[in-house]
């Protein structure tokens, strides 16, 4: 057996087990719920699954997509956060290796994906999984190797105040608010996250990405300029390529 087949294995199934607790968080915090139990619930029937029916992604498969009691379909962002959980696991353990770094990267990685999910959805940025992503900057920071404790302070502050002089400038121009306070919050946790250089890159590509879908959107009819964008999503996806990327553009 290829000795490599054994971690690689549990890291996937590490990884969707994320996903499902990702899910679980995705779900629960903007409904100002626990994350901690009770057990989940079938949304349109209320019953309580399993333990067989939490099997992450294989659960969705044998059920064909449906809850096993009422038969409603299940939403199919449940098996894709999963899915995407179980990605990133695969690719930062391909990068870092069995290492502090890992954990640390796969935890950003996980609290931006799940932030990225919740605002697309419901145009908000829970302060717990901006709290999340700060202590795990922080945290990992002495073994990361990637941000310094330098960089990592400076990208906090400039994260923070840079999009809070935005916030301020767009309300002067505009005579109204664009920029919601967990913006700013996300983007300071993602300057801790990143360090100045990643943060600069991150905002800049996370605005471009924001900018170019409002645009296409307006175009096909389906927005207008007072259309929120969920910004917060595209600084999300952003801070994860470059966290999947380490070395992108630099
Ligand atoms: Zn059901």
């Amino acid at each position: 057996m290829n000795p490599n087949l054994l971690p690689a294995l549990v890291v996937v199934i590490g990884g969707l087990c994320v996903g499902s607790f990702l899910n679980t968080c995705i779900y629960r915090v903007p409904r100002g719920l626990s994350v901690l139990g009770p057990r989940s619930k079938c949304p349109h029937c209320g019953e309580t699954l399993t333990a067989g029916q939490l099997i992450p992604l294989w659960s969705y498969l044998i059920q064909r997509g449906r809850c096993a009691h009422c038969r409603a379909p299940i939403p199919p962002g449940y098996p894709l956060v999963e899915l995407a959980a179980a990605l990133l696991a695969t690719a930062l353990f391909r990068l870092e290796g069995f290492s502090v770094a890992f954990f640390q990267t796969f935890g950003l990685a996980s609290v931006f994906l799940a932030i990225g999910v919740v605002d697309w959805r419901h145009r908000i940025i829970p302060d717990g999984f901006v709290a999340a992503g700060l202590v795990i900057a922080f945290l990992g920071l002495p073994w990361s190797g990637r941000v310094s404790a330098w960089e990592a302070g400076l990208g906090f502050l400039a994260g923070g105040l840079g999009f809070l002089a935005v916030q301020a400038i767009y309300r002067w121009v505009r005579g109204r608010e664009g920029m919601g306070d967990g913006d700013i919050k996300l983007s300071a946790m993602m300057g801790a996250a990143l360090g100045l250089s990643g943060w600069l890159q991150a905002s800049v590509e996370g605005s471009l990405g924001g900018v170019v879908v409002g645009v296409l959107l307006i175009i096909r009819g389906r927005a207008n300029m007072q259309t929120a964008i969920p910004f917060g999503a595209f600084l999300a996806g952003a801070a994860i390529i470059l966290l999947l990327i380490p070395d992108y553009l630099r």
